[in-house]
């Protein structure tokens, strides 16, 4: 298992991220860097996110750049409004195109999408929050959960699977998992009412979860290991867990940061598109 970045678009140097363990003859996914667009600061340049303020023709037309790259037809996403809720909607062809031209129109109060619909492009946005995707390669269903810290302790990525099990029939020990470049433990220090809801919510997991990198900072949170432990939890196997541990603050020159680049910043975006059968 392996995560790394392919230079997918040539002419305009569009770089995306990508897991070695999704099966490519099944889903295409991809994570969007930073290069590569038409936005200007601070939102260059690939900006996928129609919501951050950035001028809306220059994200729909990244959004075509980088889609069309992936081959995938960026007219039919369906994206949804992401409030760091727990809201899992199921979306098929009559959902083809929510939010891709008008944020107002996105799949409201969700932060999770899953379908079986073959072409259909799942998108999700970020900038630190952590990209959750699933595919399920024998009853053919693709995911992807938003994982910020609020949605993390409240398992959205464990609901998600368990969504996928009552939707497609998926059982967890078929399903692939990944997580995607976020926020890392190195560059996460969190308050102490975040430290007491992860220690509730995760009883037990203080070692993996919590560490004090810095002498006289506070706590760091692993948001990739909180994932990491509800996909086990849920019966998912831990060799069909892939992790870029990729830090999105540390890398910053190559995904969007919203702590390493000052609050004001683009998207990447999580994509995935089921293939024909
Ligand atoms: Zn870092």
């Amino acid at each position: 298992m392996s995560f790394s970045l392919i230079e997918i678009d040539p002419v305009y140097h569009v770089y995306s991220g990508q897991f070695s363990s999704f099966p490519e003859e099944i889903a295409v996914h991809g994570l969007s860097c930073r290069r590569g667009g038409v936005s200007e600061a601070p939102w260059a340049s690939l900006d996928l996110g129609l919501h951050v303020g950035d001028d809306p023709a220059a994200v729909i037309a990244n959004r075509r750049r980088y889609l069309a790259a992936l081959g995938l037809d960026a007219s039919q996403l369906v994206t949804p409004e992401q409030v760091h809720g727990e809201a899992i909607a199921r979306v098929g062809s009559r959902e083809a195109g929510r939010g891709a031209l008008l944020y107002a129109d996105s799949i409201a109060q969700t932060d999770a999408l899953i379908t079986d619909e073959p072409g259909l492009p799942l998108l999700l946005c970020f900038a630190d929050c952590t990209p959750i995707l699933f595919l399920d390669p024998v009853h053919r269903a693709v995911g992807i959960a938003h994982g910020g810290w609020k949605g993390t302790v409240r398992r959205i990525a464990a609901k998600t699977v368990l969504r996928m099990q009552q939707e497609f029939g998926t059982r967890p020990e078929e399903l692939l998992a990944a997580i995607g470049p976020s926020i890392g433990p190195c560059c996460y220090e969190v308050g102490p009412e975040v430290e007491r809801q992860f220690k509730e919510a995760f009883p037990g997991h203080e070692a993996e979860l919590f560490s004090h990198p810095d002498e006289e900072g506070g706590t760091h949170l692993s948001l990739w290991a909180a994932n990491r432990l509800q996909f086990e939890e849920a019966g998912v196997l831990p060799e069909h867990i892939d992790e870029a541990r990729c830090c999105t603050a540390c890398h910053h020159e190559d995904f969007f940061s919203y702590r390493a680049d000052g609050g004001r910043t683009g998207r990447l975006g999580a994509v995935i598109a089921l293939r024909p059968a």
